[in-house]
């Protein structure tokens, strides 16, 4: 039995893995930052692994009895840099959040101009935004996309051109067409930026040759290691020859901000479940995987459009569909993403262009294909999940969200009670549940 120890220790933690364990399998996971990884990928962060100090990189540590670990950390540098074509790589960074800080403080000074896409247009909070450090300790200067959804280039070459950052970010979080490596790193180039490629959401689709690589444009590749690429929650940074041609002193300018500059002691039972992880990404299933979550992606947005709901950008080329809430009115976001979870359709509401409602409660959502591809679902599966998401949105698209504040707490309790007590949310969780069931999720765990 999985977890055993778990409930003899403190039943009632054990007692919350089982729920959650129970709420990923009976349920749709559309977020699409998120997956399943693989029981080696589990066992690897369950592991030994996670008792050892290893300050330091190997074969330069600080502690004793470092042989093993040397041995793990040199295999996923070694399979990084052969899956993504690099010179170097460091598997050190607790996260992405951590990873893109060490990435500043390699090649910038807190006060530089740094540039990147907005959080609202679909960026990440680390590529500059206000409420992130990054966004106040530097001066943070941001591009977006038109009104069409597509990435501003113009406006990003206005930007950049006369700001002259010191590292230019290109890689988002919220947008579903090919990100622009190329187009983004020529005009950093003309302005002598380092450019940073932060792949953490398309980095399984670039192995398995579902994305184009930045790794010919950018001088520095950032990449989470738990959303596409399907390993245990980590990051990795990896320096181009581009980068090194640039900067002969960057690989070790990376290595010494990651530690000691910002951590201590690398999380080795993680790198050994993100060198796992990498060992599944190079193998063929992978590509037919990161095929599978485009097609699968393609497949939502066609039968989302074809229930009338308008796509930011009218589709998706990579694993994420934006839906664009706003013929509905402004501001439904809240209202969608509450009635999906209700039915057991986890997904997350975000903003869209040009959003006129407040960022906490925008008008679209955002929804992804990773994780249920992962499952085994496929395109026949995506038109039903689209045909219910579809359901969902109708049915709460009449709810308005009051600008008055106590006004808007009161509509917000109304309408969750309304929908806890609807009958045709509780038939649609019951179609979620059944057909979740059809694609068994760590079989063997009990739950
Ligand atoms: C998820 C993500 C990050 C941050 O990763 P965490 O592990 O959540 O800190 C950084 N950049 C992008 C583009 C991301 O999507």
């Amino acid at each position: 039995m999985w977890f055993e120890e778990i409930s003899k220790t403190d039943p009632e933690i054990f007692g919350f893995v089982k729920d959650e364990l129970a709420r990923q399998r009976d349920g749709l996971e559309m977020i699409p930052s998120e997956n399943f990884t693989s029981l080696a990928v589990m066992q690897a962060v369950g592991s030994v692994l996670t008792n050892k100090y290893s300050e330091g990189y190997p074969g330069k540590r600080y502690y004793g009895g470092n042989q093993v670990i040397d041995s793990v950390e040199r295999i996923a540098i070694e399979r990084a840099k052969k899956l993504f074509a690099v010179p170097h790589a460091n598997v050190q960074p607790y996260s992405g959040s951590p990873a893109n800080l060490a990435v500043y403080l390699a090649v910038c000074k807190p006060g530089d101009t740094i540039c990147g896409q907005s959080l609202a247009e679909g960026g990440h909070l680390t590529h500059g935004a206000k409420t992130s450090m990054s966004g106040q300790i530097f001066n943070s200067v941001q591009y977006g996309v038109r009104e069409d959804g597509y990435m501003d280039i113009e406006g990003a070459r206005k930007i950049i051109l006369e700001s002259r950052p010191k590292l230019v970010w290109v890689g988002s979080t919220a947008y579903a067409r090919e990100f622009p490596f190329r187009e983004i790193s020529e005009i950093a180039d003309e302005v002598g930026a380092y450019v940073a490629a932060d792949i953490s959401h398309v980095s399984g689709l670039v192995v398995g040759g579902a994305h184009p690589s930045p790794v010919p444009y950018a001088h520095i590749v950032m990449t989470t290691t738990h959303k596409t690429l399907r390993g245990p929650r980590g990051a990795m940074i990896m320096v181009t020859d581009k980068g090194i041609k640039k900067d002969p002193g960057l690989a070790e300018k990376i290595d010494k901000t990651v530690f000691p500059g910002l951590q201590g002691g690398p999380h080795d039972h993680v790198t050994a479940g993100i060198a796992i992880a990498l060992l599944e990404a190079s193998r063929p299933e992978f590509s037919k995987y990161a095929a599978q979550v485009v097609k699968n992606a393609k497949a939502l947005a066609k039968g989302l459009v074809s229930r009338n709901i308008t796509l930011v950008t009218g589709g998706t080329d990579n694993h994420m569909v934006l839906v664009d809430l706003t013929s509905f009115g402004k501001g439904k976001g809240v209202f969608a993403q509450e009635a999906l979870d209700l039915v057991g359709i986890t997904a997350n509401r975000n903003a869209v262009p040009r959003d006129q409602a407040p960022p906490f409660y925008p008008s679209g959502l955002r929804l992804g294909t990773p994780a249920l591809t992962t499952r085994g679902m496929k395109e026949p599966e995506m038109e039903q999940a689209a045909g219910m998401i579809a359901d969902v949105i109708e049915k709460v698209s009449a709810y308005e969200l009051p600008d008055d504040k106590d006004a808007r707490i009161a509509a917000l309790k109304r309408f969750r009670s309304d929908i806890k007590a609807d009958n045709d949310l509780k038939l649609i969780k019951s179609r979620v549940v059944e057909l979740a069931s059809k694609f068994p999720l760590y079989q063997g765990m009990q739950s």
